[in-house]
């Protein structure tokens, strides 16, 4: 019981030998440490305070969560994760479903082994800005499986935050098991105190699957865990008409495959045909969906991913959806989460989300990148944020290797960020701290030389 550690032979639902509880609740009933647990000193559990110090590297921590299994939560942690990592964040994915770790399939790293260093457990990295920690590389055999109870589980998550050196991260994305287990608790009681930004729920649309997630919401809200949004996976099935097989079937169950003289007949007769996308519902919807649940419960409804075969493949095979430009279907749609997940990470950034609710929508509705982007009509942009109003939006010129923009025409707010009140003016010229060439989107620490001289503020660059 080292270091406040659960031991291995503690109850299911172990409180913590360190909790005022230990040894005296319900859930220490009967077990063998029950007696020490009661009469040791309690005190702040150690390990807490170097998980803290493991985090502080870590600018955002995500949970990504599910009431069910087989919604495609963990092909949405990979696929999210893939596309910060495009956009050149530093990306780490931790795989704490501990019984049936997928992730390491779903990235391309089946088979590969953990190294250790001086500085803790290394992850396995798919690129050198995304990392990859999973108990699926530690298994000898990954078809055995994981049989452990409650504590053991525990143990480990505590382990992989307080050991694996990730290094700075701006992103860790945590795939979790489904449900509300103790893994669930565990994670939260562990990173809570270095802050989460929240939790996004992975859902199918029909009724069965929506119940688990109201419970989901629901532990959510319980622990203080912001519900950043919900995506309905699995969205109806969608692929290109040309993709599909057609068969007769017979009285006997039988079929025979005309997809070769279907295929022929739509070349010569429609062949406009062959560019449809056609769309089946597979799950029952007629309830509303997880949008409709979203509104009912007070959280934010993030979009829909349809099934995609090309999606499915690419999670089996390891890849990016957003590269090759095989899924045509459901790589938009996972983009525009994506960007929603942006925009509101990037509102929190410039501490918007102190504000009020009706300011936060006003500011996304009246700054979306897209609306600014068509309406200004050049190659680089520059917004800049402070005390949470969208005080200039400019258009500039970017010189990547000098690290400095000049700006050469705009418009500040001094009251809301779509009241231009004094167009033209200064042209200041700005000194990039950090800089990211290759991005599109790229986050920017500046100091405004002419201006407000000496003040940090933030600005987001489209290149
Ligand atoms: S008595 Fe057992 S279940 Fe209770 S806190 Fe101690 S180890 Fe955990």
């Amino acid at each position: 019981m080292e270091n406040g550690e659960i031991p291995e032979n503690a109850n299911e639902h172990c409180p913590g030998p360190q909790s005022e509880s230990a040894g005296k609740s319900d859930a220490c009933q009967g077990c063998p440490n029950q007696e020490v647990c009661a009469t040791a000193p309690k005190g702040p559990d150690p390990d807490l305070v170097a998980i803290a110090e493991r985090m502080a590297t870590v600018k955002h921590k995500i949970l990504v969560l599910s009431g069910k299994g087989g919604v495609g939560k963990s092909t949405f942690s990979a696929q999210l994760s893939f596309a910060l990592a495009a956009k050149d964040f530093q990306v780490g994915l931790l795989d704490i479903d501990i019984c049936g770790p997928s992730i390491p399939k779903m990235l391309g790293l089946e088979g590969q082994d953990i190294h250790q260093s001086n500085l803790g457990w290394s992850p396995v990295y798919v690129e050198s800005n995304l990392g990859v920690m999973s108990i699926g590389f530690m298994l000898p055999n990954p078809d055995e499986a994981v049989i452990w109870r409650g504590p053991r589980k525990n143990g480990l998550i505590k382990q992989f935050l307080k050991d694996v050196y990730w290094g700075e991260l701006d992103f860790l994305v945590v795939d979790a098991p489904p449900g509300t287990s103790d893994e669930h608790i565990s994670i939260v009681q562990f990173l809570q105190a270095t802050g989460i930004d929240g939790a996004i729920i992975v859902t199918t649309p029909q009724q069965v699957s929506l119940i688990d997630v109201r419970k989901e919401v629901s532990f959510c809200k319980k622990v203080g865990v912001p519900v950043l949004g919900v995506v309905e996976n699995m969205s109806g099935l969608c692929q290109p008409l040309k993709d599909f097989r057609f068969l007769r079937m017979t009285e006997n169950g039988e079929h025979t495959d005309l997809t070769e003289k279907v295929i022929e007949y739509m070349k010569e007769k429609a062949p406009e045909m062959l560019d449809l996308i056609a769309a089946s519902e597979i799950f029952d919807s007629s309830g509303g969906g997880a949008a409709k649940m979203c509104t009912e419960m007070g959280v934010p409804f993030l979009g829909k991913v349809p099934l995609d075969p090309q999606l499915c493949k690419a999670a089996e095979e390891g890849k990016s959806c957003f590269s090759e430009q095989k899924c045509s279907i459901s790589a938009p749609a996972l983009k525009s989460i994506v960007e929603k997940l942006m925009a509101k990470y990037w509102c929190k950034e410039m501490s918007v989300e102190q504000s009020s609710d009706a300011h936060q929508d006003a500011f996304i509705h009246n700054c979306p990148f897209k609306f600014i982007e068509s309406w200004v009509g050049v190659n680089t942009l520059c917004m800049c944020f402070v005390d949470s109003l969208c005080k200039m939006i400019l258009c500039s010129y970017f010189d990547v290797k000098s690290f400095t923009i000049w700006f050469t025409a705009g418009y500040r707010s001094t009251a809301k960020p779509d009241q231009a009140l004094d167009h033209g003016g200064d042209i200041p010229v700005i000194t990039v701290t950090k800089v990211s060439s290759s991005s599109h989107l790229c986050f920017y620490s500046w100091n405004l030389i002419k201006g407000t001289a000496g003040t940090t503020n933030e600005a987001v660059v489209f290149v």
